[in-house]
């Protein structure tokens, strides 16, 4: 029976580039479960929308920044203008049982061989895990054979080799083979790109062939960005997801 699973990270609140990636998948078969690293909410006008999508799939979820800041879990301090202006609208848009539900998220997940965490197992919330260097800690404190991993918005991944641990970016159609080495995978963002191309992106895991695809996928980026100027959304958040960047 094979078993294919969608990973997110970083989908923030963007119900229609959400709503692609779910069809996307599901255009390709049965999609047995849905795993999302974090941040499912803050930047986007959607975030209600984008819960209950990922709720009804029984998603397989821990707690980002901006889940933490949504619910009160977590100040704006640290936060950008935008990003705590967008962190703020979030929390009023959000039912108590929404809030409830992003408080009740935990920030490191075990399934199977995989770990799911949004920034780093010495982080959590907020370290940009980039570089090799922080790739050898994140094995060490790695429990399981995998961890999965967002934050940065950028798509990649981390093999664990003798000689130290090497990275590789990752784009549309590149397939992993996961082998017998640890790994820690970036699926890149759902909802806010940040490489450049403003197609959000996507993993798809097939469990039975032990590989990942990569997927970047169009979607009415338009749409999305009427909706944020309908909420009062920063304007340069606005402009980005039109960037990817
Ligand atoms: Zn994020």
């Amino acid at each position: 029976m094979p078993v294919r699973i969608a990973i997110l990270a970083d989908v923030h609140s963007n119900f229609v580039a959400l709503e692609r990636i779910l069809d996307h998948a599901e255009g390709g078969g049965k999609v047995d479960e849905v795993w999302a690293a974090g941040d499912l909410v803050g930047y986007g006008p959607e975030p209600s929308e984008t819960i209950d999508a990922l709720q009804r799939r029984n998603v397989f979820a821990v707690a980002g920044n901006h889940d933490l800041a949504a619910c009160g879990q977590m100040g704006v301090e640290e936060f950008n203008d935008a990003a705590a202006e967008a962190a703020l609208w979030t929390g009023t848009m959000l039912s108590d049982e929404e809030k409830e539900y992003l408080a009740s998220l935990p920030l490191v997940a075990e399934r199977g061989d995989f770990t799911l965490v949004h920034g780093s197992l010495r982080h959590p919330e907020w370290e940009y895990l980039l570089t090799t260097e922080q790739a050898l800690v994140q094995f060490q404190l790695q429990s399981t054979k995998h961890s999965i991993i967002g934050h940065s918005h950028l798509p990649f991944w981390i093999e664990e080799q003798p000689d130290g641990p090497s990275m590789y970016p990752a784009t549309d159609g590149t397939l992993l083979d996961l082998g017998t080495r640890r790994l820690i995978v970036n699926p890149g963002s759902a909802g806010q790109p940040r490489d450049g191309d403003p197609r959000v992106s996507y993993i798809l895991y097939d469990d039975e062939a032990s590989t990942m695809s990569f997927h970047r996928i169009e979607y009415d980026i338009v749409t999305t960005q009427q909706r944020m100027e309908a909420a009062g959304l920063s304007p340069w958040l606005v402009a980005r997801l039109a960037r990817g960047k």
